[in-house]
C-alpha cells in the first residue's frame, strides 16, 4: 500500500498507517508483517542501512554470544532454509549480512527511510494520529507507532573530560567507523572491560604494538570456544529446524541449551566441580544451565564464581594482573556473563598491560593519551568501549508527548512503566518491541523481537476488524505488572550488582532491575494469554 504524502500546516507530511522507528531485527521484522497484513507502512531509520546494533557495532571481534542459530528469524521457513551460518557464534560482519540477505530478500529496504533520526513524537489528541519529525527537517503522521529502537543503541556519552585534546584516533565500540582500522605499529588502549571490551582485547592485540587495557569493573568471561560449522552438521540442523525452533520456544532464554533442574548444594562436591570442568572445557552457555539455583541462591553463586576465579589464576601468569582481573562482590551473572575467545590468555603476551582503574582511575584524556591518578600513559588509538544508555536511553533520546500533553519522560521519571512491556497507559497505539519491562536482555532477542512484532499485528488487527481507533494500557494493568515484573527481580540476583542492568552505569538514572526474569516461555504464555482474553488490561477507543 502507499504512503501518503499531504500538505500540512508545516510543509509536506507524510503519513501511513504504521511508522516503524528502527531497522534492526525487531523493526525489519515488523515492517515485513504490517506490509503482509496490507498496511501502509513507513520504517525510519538513523542509520544508513538495515542491521541494527549490528550496523553500528562493527569493532574489532564483534561477534553475538547467542548460537547463530538461535539468533536467527524463525518466521521464515523459506530463509532458514537459504541461509547457512558459517560459525556456531556467528561475528558481527556476518550476521550483518545475514540482515541484509533478509532485508533483499524481503524488500524491505524500500520500506524505510535511511539516515533519518526521528527527533520529537507526539500524540494529536483530536485527530488521534502521531506526528513525528526528524532530524531531516521532515514531518511523518501515523496511526500507529512501533518503536523498535533495541535496548542498546544509545551509546553512553564519553565521561572522561578533555576527548577533544587527544589528538590520536579515539573510537568508540557502539559507533565504530565503516573503514578498516589498523593498528600495528600503534599504541593502543581499550577503556571498559564488559562484553564489548573483552571480544576487542584479544583482536587488537594481535597486530599492535602495544595494548593498555583499562579496566575498572572486571567482568566473568567464559571461553566461547567457538567452531566452524560444518556441511554435515548445516544440513541436520535444517532438517531439525522446525524442532529446535519448537523446543526454543519452551526455554525460558528462548534458546536451545541444557538446563539443569538440580540445586547446586543437592549435588556431591566432587560430582559438581566435575561438572563445571566439563562446561568450562566445552564451552559457551553451558554454565548457564549446570546449576537451577545459581541466580537465586548467593552460596550456589559464590562456588561457581569461585571456580571462574580459579581459572582465571591458573590461566594468566602475572599473580598481580590475575588477581586484578578477578571479579569480586558481585555474583557471578549478575552482571551481564561474557563469552570470551582467549581473553585471559592475551594478559600472558608481552605487549599487553592491565590499569586497575579503581586502584588508578582515568582522570583525563591529554594530547597524547590518557593520564590516571598517578601516571600519563601515551597512546595512538583509544578505544572506549564503556557501555551504553540501555534500556530506556533509546526511546527517551526522543522527545515523546503522549495523550494529554504526557511526556515520557515524565512517566518513566522513576523507572520505565510499561504493560507486558508493549503498550503504555497515556500512550495509545505505540507500541514496543523488546522494551523494558518485558524479558528483553535476558532473552534471545530475536525469539522476543517476533514475538511482540505478531503480538501488536494481531492488537493492530484486532482494531481494524473490531473498528476500534486506539488502545493503551489501563493504568491499573500497567502497575500491576510492574510490581510483578519488580517482585520477580527482587527474588534474584540481578538486582544485587551495579550494572547496566541496574542502570547505574548511568549517572542520575532510577536504579532498578526493570526486566521480566519470569522466562521468555512464560513472558510469552502470558502475552497470549492476554490477547486470547480480549485484550485484559487494555482500553479502547471506537472509531
Ligand atoms: P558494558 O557491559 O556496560 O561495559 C562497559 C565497561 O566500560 C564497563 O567495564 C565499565 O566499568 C567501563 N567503563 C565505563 N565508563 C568508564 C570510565 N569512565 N572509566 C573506566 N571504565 C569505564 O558495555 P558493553 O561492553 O558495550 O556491553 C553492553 C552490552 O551489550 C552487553 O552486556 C551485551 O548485552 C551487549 N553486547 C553483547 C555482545 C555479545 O553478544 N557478545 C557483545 C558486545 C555487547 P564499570 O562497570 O565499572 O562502570
Amino acid at each position: 500500500m502507499d504512503i501518503n504524502t499531504s500538505a500540512g500546516p508545516t510543509g509536506a507530511v507524510r503519513r501511513a498507517q504504521a511508522i516503524v522507528v528502527g531497522a534492526g531485527f525487531g523493526g525489519m521484522y515488523a515492517i515485513h508483517r504490517l506490509r503482509q497484513e496490507g498496511l501502509s507502512v513507513l520504517g525510519l531509520e538513523a542509520g544508513g542501512d538495515v542491521g541494527g546494533t549490528w550496523y553500528w557495532n562493527r569493532y574489532p571481534g564483534a561477534r553475538c554470544d547467542v548460537t547463530s542459530i538461535d539468533y536467527s528469524y524463525a518466521f521464515s521457513q523459506a530463509i532458514e532454509q537459504e541461509w547457512t551460518w558459517s560459525e556456531v557464534f556467528a561475528a558481527g560482519s556476518e550476521i550483518l549480512a545475514y540482515a541484509n540477505f533478509v532485508a533483499d530478500r524481503l524488500d524491505l529496504r524500500s520500506a524505510y527511510q535511511f539516515n533519518t533520526r526521528v527527533q520529537t513524537i507526539a500524540f494529536d489528541d483530536a485527530r488521534r494520529v502521531w506526528t513525528l519529525t526528524t532530524d531531516q527537517g521532515q514531518r511523518f503522521e501515523a496511526d500507529n507507532l512501533i518503536m523498535a529502537t533495541g535496548p542498546l543503541s544509545l551509546p553512553k556519552p564519553v565521561d572522561i573530560p578533555g576527548a577533544d585534546r587527544f589528538k590520536g584516533e579515539l573510537y568508540r565500540s557502539g559507533k565504530w567507523p565503516h573503514h578498516a582500522v589498523d593498528f600495528s605499529g600503534k599504541r593502543v588502549g581499550v577503556v571498559g572491560t564488559g562484553s564489548s571490551g573483552i571480544q576487542i582485547v584479544p583482536v587488537v592485540a594481535e597486530t599492535c604494538q602495544s595494548l593498555t587495557v583499562f579496566q575498572r569493573t572486571p567482568s566473568f568471561t567464559l571461553p566461547m570456544r567457538n567452531k566452524k560449522v560444518s556441511e554435515d552438521y548445516a544440513a541436520q540442523l535444517k532438517a531439525n529446524m522446525a524442532g529446535l525452533r519448537a523446543a526454543a520456544r519452551t526455554t525460558f532464554t528462548g534458546g536451545v541449551r541444557p538446563l539443569s533442574t538440580r540445586p547446586l548444594f543437592s549435588i556431591p562436591v566432587e560430582e559438581r566441580n566435575e561438572l563445571m570442568e566439563e562446561a568450562w572445557a566445552k564451552g559457551a552457555l553451558q554454565f548457564l544451565g549446570l546449576f537451577s539455583d545459581l541466580l537465586t541462591n548467593a552460596a550456589a553463586n559464590e562456588i561457581v564464581a569461585d571456580f571462574v576465579r580459579d581459572k582465571i589464576s591458573q590461566t594468566v601468569k602475572d599473580p598481580v594482573t590475575a588477581e586484578a582481573l578477578k571479579p569480586r562482590g558481585y555474583p557471578i551473572y549478575a552482571r551481564r556473563p561474557c563469552l570470551d575467545t582467549q581473553y585471559y590468555e592475551t594478559y600472558n603476551l608481552p605487549h599487553v598491560s592491565l590499569v586497575d582503574c579503581f586502584e588508578e582511575p582515568i582522570s583525563a584524556f591529554t594530547e597524547t593519551g590518557l593520564r590516571t591518578s598517578q601516571r600519563e600513559i601515551a597512546l595512538d588509538v583509544i578505544i572506549m568501549a564503556t557501555g551504553y544508555d540501555a534500556l530506556t536511553g533509546p526511546m527517551l533520546a526522543i522527545d515523546i508527548t503522549g495523550r494529554d500533553g504526557l511526556k515520557l519522560s515524565e512517566a518513566w521519571r522513576d523507572g520505565p512503566r510499561s504493560y507486558l512491556a508493549l503498550l503504555m497507559h497515556g500512550f495509545p497505539n505505540l507500541f514496543i518491541i523488546g522494551g523494558p519491562n518485558g524479558p528483553s536482555i535476558l532473552a534471545n532477542y530475536i525469539r522476543l523481537d517476533e514475538l511482540n512484532v505478531d503480538w501488536v499485528v494481531d492488537c493492530i488487527l484486532h482494531m481494524q476488524r473490531e473498528g476500534l481507533a486506539t488502545v493503551e494500557a489501563t493504568a491499573e494493568a500497567q502497575t500491576r505488572w510492574s510490581q510483578t515484573v519488580g517482585e520477580i527481580a527482587d527474588r534474584t540476583l540481578y538486582v544485587k550488582a551495579d550494572t547496566w542492568y541496574t542502570g547505574t552505569n548511568i549517572e542520575g538514572k532510577p536504579r532498578g532491575f526493570f526486566v521480566f526474569a519470569g522466562g521468555l516461555n512464560r513472558y510469552a504464555e502470558i502475552c497470549a494469554g492476554v490477547a486470547a482474553a480480549g485484550y485484559e488490561g487494555c482500553c479502547f477507543t471506537a472509531r
